[in-house]
């Protein structure tokens, strides 16, 4: 069933006011550009799989894409290579663990389970088939533009200081290396990484690569195919089984939604053939999401009854 387009714009407006009575959090730190990105910007949109755009807020405002990467990442690799590859080298568990923790490391062999935290997103990026760096480079952000329908930018600004301060994600990349779990030259792995972190989208841009995954990997604004409709379902139960990291399970019972958050404080979620959702607001819990993003998803979902374990 459809839904419909006035009950769509009420549910995002009725998302931005519950988002904006919600206080708490604080902007990520341990990224200089990111403690100084204003904290009061919040916005929600949401994209239908025939194209139409709901918005609320500050639905305009370019921000670092940061974790929320990863998951169109990890739709490239499973484009080249296909899911049992990616299943193979990657992994298809949750961590149960913080995005960047080197215990998940330690506990499995130096294999990172997840594409979706920060060792699987490395060991992700580097194992997209490519010719170097740029070419590499050029690949990931090529099938983020595909998805958002839109010229992202790579924020100079946000990657020199991500660059700068990354030593945590240096020691995962060389512990990947350690156990054959980087597929391509370690250093070129991390920079690529820390670029595709560094992308800016704005929360329509991010509703629209949310919608192309509900929309069976077309594109509902360019009805361009951007990934198979048969890789969608594993990048979604990617999303379910660590989408928020360590409060995944706390979401999938809450929203009950495949979601995805990154430390700029956007977070997306599908609702497979009805909906794609993203909010922004950079305030973050100690998980590392959004708390306004994630009260806005939640309540949107919630209005629209697209909790995927109701009948
Ligand atoms: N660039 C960030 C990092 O590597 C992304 C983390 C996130 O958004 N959770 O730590």
């Amino acid at each position: 069933m459809t839904l419909a387009p006035d009950a769509i714009a009420a549910a995002v407006k009725a998302g931005l006011q519950a988002a904006l009575e919600t206080t708490g959090g604080a902007n990520a730190s341990y990224i200089p550009y990111l403690a100084g990105v204003p904290s009061g910007l919040c916005g929600v949109c949401a994209v239908t799989p025939d194209g139409q755009l709901f918005e609320a807020g500050d639905t305009r405002h370019g921000f670092a894409i940061e974790s929320i990467s990863k998951v169109f990442t990890l739709a490239l690799a499973l484009e080249q290579s296909g899911r049992e590859a990616v299943r193979a080298k990657i992994g298809a568990r949750p961590t149960g663990l913080p995005f960047n923790s080197v215990i998940a490391l330690e506990l499995h062999g130096d294999k990172p389970l997840s594409p979706l935290v920060n060792a699987g997103a490395i060991a992700t990026a580097s194992f997209i088939k490519a010719s170097g760096r740029e070419d590499r480079w050029s690949q990931i952000l090529g099938c983020y533009r595909a998805f958002a329908a839109a010229e992202l930018p790579l924020s100079k600004e946000v990657n020199e200081s991500e660059q700068a301060t990354n030593l945590h994600n240096r020691a995962i990349v060389w512990l990947l290396a350690s156990a054959g779990n980087c597929f391509c030259d370690p250093p070129e792995a991390l920079d690529v990484y820390t670029r595709q972190c560094s992308v800016l989208v704005t929360c329509a841009e991010l509703a629209t690569m949310a919608g192309t995954l509900a929309n069976r990997g077309v594109n509902p604004v360019s009805k361009t195919k951007v990934v198979s409709p048969g890789n969608v379902p594993p990048i979604l139960a990617e999303m379910a089984m660590e989408g928020l990291y360590d409060t995944s399970g706390d979401w999938a019972y809450e929203v009950g939604l495949p979601g995805k958050s990154g430390v700029g404080g956007g977070v997306m979620a599908v609702a497979p053939g009805k909906l794609g959702i993203a909010a922004f607001s950079p305030p973050l819990d100690p998980f590392g999401n959004s708390v306004r993003a994630q009260k806005a998803v939640r309540t949107v979902a919630g209005a629209l009854g697209l909790n995927l374990y109701a009948a």
